[in-house]
């Protein structure tokens, strides 16, 4: 759910009208009443695009559902804009001005506007609760009277906000934590968090952050001692979580069947790359999959298990970014060039973004 009570107040408080739809919050247990009690205006989905200057939802509507908007109005969602060029040429010939919230520059002022950190960070944590409740062992090392029970082994590949949330949520459940990434800047979180950096030594990964915090494909060369590294690693764990993503690629490939069969049947890996290709070969969307004894899991959208969370994140990132804009005379927000540039798909009948040249 793109907003909430809580943020639809606050959109009237800068001299908004706001219209939700009908039942589009029942699945965050957001009802109808509350968003009326908020301020908002209840109605079907024709009824509240039409004469809207700004739409907001989690992901972009197929156009068909748009039918009514302003001209020149402005949709700030998900759009997924790499996979679905052809929405993003549809909201270009309708005129629509494509804001995509994926592209929120990675830069301090807009932390609070970033719903890709939002959702990870739940990500991160609801793969580590979901495998431990797959998992038929406990976290933590337990001594009982009947003997002890040794602590689970725990690896995150991909240490970006959802591993590293991944990683704090497996010390806190009491795994003996490890975790890689192809960026040396996060060595220090890793073991800043009291888990165990595993990285390739012989051939450079990424120095630093990496640009704009993202990870690139890496040489061959990288891939061949990074694949000797999984190896000799994941034979001895019970769970990994894999996170590893490049913008605008398939998910890097980090684990292939030769190396599920050498883990202990009993283990568990939570795949949340599932969506964009997977980091694991054999993981499905939204199935349990068996390989080797090894269960193999990964949902098509994680954050939606934990969706008042996850909504209530997504709300409040759709207001700080359209509230700090805001203009009170346009009443609307009026975007400076250093976000705007990054996230505008669309505007004035063009495909606009420099990331997605040759798109239209
Ligand atoms: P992401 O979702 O793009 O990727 C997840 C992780 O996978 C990254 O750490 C990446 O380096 C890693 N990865 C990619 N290929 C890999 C491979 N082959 N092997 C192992 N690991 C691989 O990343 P993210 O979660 O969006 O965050 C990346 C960085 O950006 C973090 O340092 C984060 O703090 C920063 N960030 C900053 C802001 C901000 O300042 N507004 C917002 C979001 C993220």
């Amino acid at each position: 759910m793109a907003a909430t009570p809580e943020t639809v107040r606050k959109f009237i408080a800068l001299g908004a009208d706001f219209a939700v739809e009908s039942g589009a919050g029942d699945s965050a247990a957001f009802s109808d009443d509350a968003f009326r009690e908020a301020g908002a205006s209840i109605g079907d989905a024709e009824a509240v695009v039409k004469d809207a200057d700004i739409v907001i939802a989690i992901r972009a509507p197929e156009l068909a559902r748009l039918e009514g908007t302003r001209p020149g109005a402005m949709v700030a969602a998900l759009f997924d804009p790499f996979q679905r060029r052809e929405l993003v040429a549809a909201y270009a010939s309708a005129g629509l001005e494509a804001l995509s919230m994926e592209f929120m520059p990675r830069i301090t002022r807009a932390q609070s506007m970033d719903v890709l950190s939002s959702q990870s960070n739940l990500a991160g944590y609801k793969a580590v609760i979901a495998a431990a409740d797959t998992f038929g062992r406990a976290f933590p090392m337990m001594m009982t009277a009947a003997g002890t029970v040794q602590a689970a082994r725990l690896f995150v590949m991909g240490v970006g906000v959802a591993g590293l949330q991944a990683i704090a949520t497996g010390r806190r459940l009491g795994a003996q934590v490890s975790a890689t990434d192809v960026r040396s800047a996060t060595r220090e979180q890793i073991e800043s968090l009291g888990a165990k950096a595993v990285f390739v030594e012989d051939v450079a990964g990424i120095e630093g952050e990496g640009s704009g915090g993202y990870a690139t494909e890496m040489s061959d060369e990288y891939k061949a001692a990074q694949a000797k590294l999984v190896s000799e690693h994941i034979a001895k764990q019970d769970i990994v979580i894999t996170t590893a993503l490049i913008p605008g690629r398939a998910a890097p490939r980090l684990i292939t069947d030769q190396q599920i069969a050498s883990m202990k049947p009993g283990s568990v890996i939570f795949d949340l790359a599932v969506v964009q290709g997977g980091n694991v070969e054999g993981s499905i969307a939204d199935e349990v999959v068996e390989r080797h004894g090894v269960t193999i899991m990964g949902f098509a959208n994680t954050p939606a298990h934990l969706a008042a969370d996850a909504s209530a994140l997504f709300a409040r990132n759709h207001f700080n970014f359209l509230s700090a804009f805001w203009d009170e005379e346009a009443g609307r927000p009026v975007l400076d060039e250093e976000i705007g540039d990054a996230i505008r798909l669309t505007r004035g009948g063009e495909v606009v973004n420099d990331r997605l040249e040759g798109a239209a």
